[in-house]
C-alpha cells in the first residue's frame, strides 16, 4: 500500500457535526437520517455515527450497510436510492425503510416478502415477527431526478400500499432537490410537498409519520428559521460529514460545524520554476478537454503524487493558504507554490481540504489509506 496520498479522518470532529446537526434538527421537530454515502460508508465512521444518539442512518448503496448490519441494529436503516428490483432481497435483509417511486417496485417488494418469507426472514427479525417494510413515496418537485410526477400515480401507489399490500407500511412522503436540476429548496417547494402529504393522508386514512423535505440543500431553511413546521424529516450527508456546501454555496453558517473531518495528504515529487503558459500548439489535455491557461510568467510549481483518479477533479480540493491548485491529470496535480507560506522541498507533504466529490472519490479507492484520529 502506498503511503501517500493518505486520508485523515477525525472521529471527534465527525461526532461534533453529527450532534450539532442532530440538535438543530431536533430543536425544529425534525428527524435526521444521517447519510453515509458521501464517504462510502467506511466502517469506523459509520460506527462512530451509530454510537451517537442518531434517529436513523441512510445510504444509496446497500453494500454500505453490510459491514454494520449487526451493529446497533435497532437504529433504522433507510435506503435512499430508489431500489432496483434485482436487489430486493438485500434491501429486505439490510434495511427497514426505503424511498420508492414505482408501483412495480412496491409490488415486487410485496411479492418477495409474501412468497419468500422464510428465505428472506433469515437474520431479519422484523419479517420473522411479521413487521411491515416501511415505504416513503418520493415526489419530484421539479429537480427532475427521482419521484412521481403525476399526482394520480402517487395516489395510486398510496392506495396500493394502504389497501392491497399486506407487508408494506406507508410511513411518509419525500422529495429531493438540488441534485440534477439544481433546484433550490424554498418554503414554497416545501409547502407543495406538505399539500401533497395532506392529500395522501386522506387517501390513506391515517397521518403520515414523515414528511421528508430533502437533503443538505434543505438544511439552510432550518438554520434560517424558514422551514415550515410540518416538514419533520431530513436526510443529511454533506452537511454533516463535509459541511462545505452550506457556507460556500448557500451562504448559510451553522454554529459549531467543522469542515475538516476528512483531510488528504499528498507528497511533493517535483519542484521547478516553469512558465505558466504551455509552449507549442494547444490541442487538448489528458481527458480530451482544453482548459483556459493564463500567462503569469515564470512561477514556482510543485507536482504532487495525487490525481483525478484519487479525487475526481481539481476544483474539489483546496490546498493550504498560499498554495494554488492549478491543474491535474490522472496521477499528477500541479500546484503553484510561488506564494507558499513555508519553504517546500521534494518529499514534503501538502494537506488538502476536500469537497463532497473529492471525499466520495478518495474514500472509494482501496489504495488510499485512511488514518483515523480520535
Ligand atoms: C444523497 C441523498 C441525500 C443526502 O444528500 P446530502 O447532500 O449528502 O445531504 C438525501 N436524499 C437522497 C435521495 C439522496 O440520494
Amino acid at each position: 500500500m502506498r503511503e501517500y496520498p493518505r486520508l485523515i479522518l477525525d472521529l471527534k470532529k465527525l461526532k461534533n457535526n453529527v450532534n450539532a446537526v442532530g440538535e438543530l434538527c431536533h430543536k425544529n421537530g425534525i428527524t435526521c437520517a444521517v447519510v453515509i454515502k458521501g464517504f462510502n460508508g467506511i466502517e469506523q465512521a459509520t460506527k462512530c455515527i451509530l454510537d451517537q444518539d442518531v434517529d436513523m442512518i441512510a445510504t444509496s448503496r446497500l453494500e454500505q450497510f453490510e459491514e454494520v448490519a449487526g451493529y446497533k441494529p435497532k437504529i433504522p436503516r433507510l435506503m435512499l436510492r430508489i431500489p432496483a428490483i434485482s436487489e430486493i432481497d438485500d434491501l429486505l435483509r439490510l434495511t427497514d425503510m426505503s424511498l420508492v417511486s414505482e408501483i412495480d417496485t412496491l409490488k415486487a417488494i410485496e411479492d418477495r416478502i409474501e412468497s419468500g418469507k422464510t428465505a428472506i426472514a433469515k437474520g431479519k427479525k422484523r419479517i420473522e415477527n411479521g413487521e411491515k417494510y416501511k415505504i416513503i413515496l418520493m415526489q419530484d418537485l421539479g429537480d427532475l431526478r427521482e419521484g412521481f410526477w403525476d399526482e394520480s400515480e402517487l395516489v395510486a401507489a398510496t392506495r396500493y400500499i394502504t389497501s392491497e399490500a399486506k407487508n408494506l407500511e406507508l410511513v411518509g412522503i419525500g422529495t429531493n432537490l438540488g441534485c440534477y436540476g439544481s433546484i433550490e429548496a424554498t418554503p414554497q417547494k416545501m409547502r407543495e410537498l406538505i399539500a401533497l402529504a395532506k392529500k395522501l393522508e386522506i387517501v390513506a386514512g391515517k397521518k403520515l409519520q414523515y414528511i421528508s423535505g430533502g437533503g443538505s440543500t434543505s438544511l439552510p431553511l432550518v438554520a434560517n428559521g424558514k422551514m415550515p413546521s410540518e416538514i419533520n424529516m431530513l436526510r443529511i450527508g454533506e452537511g454533516i460529514a463535509i459541511a462545505k456546501d452550506l457556507p460556500n454555496l448557500w451562504d448559510c453558517h451553522i454554529d459549531g460545524l467543522l469542515d475538516d473531518i476528512f483531510m488528504l495528504k499528498a507528497e511533493i515529487i517535483e519542484i521547478k520554476e516553469k512558465p505558466t503558459y504551455p509552449q507549442g500548439n494547444i490541442k487538448c489535455d489528458a481527458f480530451g478537454f482544453t482548459p483556459k491557461y493564463e500567462d503569469e510568467g515564470i512561477r514556482k510549481r510543485a507536482l504532487v503524487a495525487l490525481g483525478k483518479l484519487d479525487v475526481g477533479y481539481l476544483e474539489l480540493i483546496e490546498a493550504e493558504k498560499g498554495i494554488k491548485v492549478v491543474g491535474a491529470s490522472s496521477d499528477h496535480t500541479i500546484l503553484d507554490i510561488e506564494d507558499a507560506k513555508r519553504d517546500l522541498k521534494v518529499g514534503d507533504i501538502i494537506e488538502f481540504k476536500l469537497k463532497y466529490g473529492a471525499v466520495a472519490f478518495a474514500t472509494s479507492r482501496s489504495d488510499i489509506a485512511c488514518e483515523i484520529v480520535d
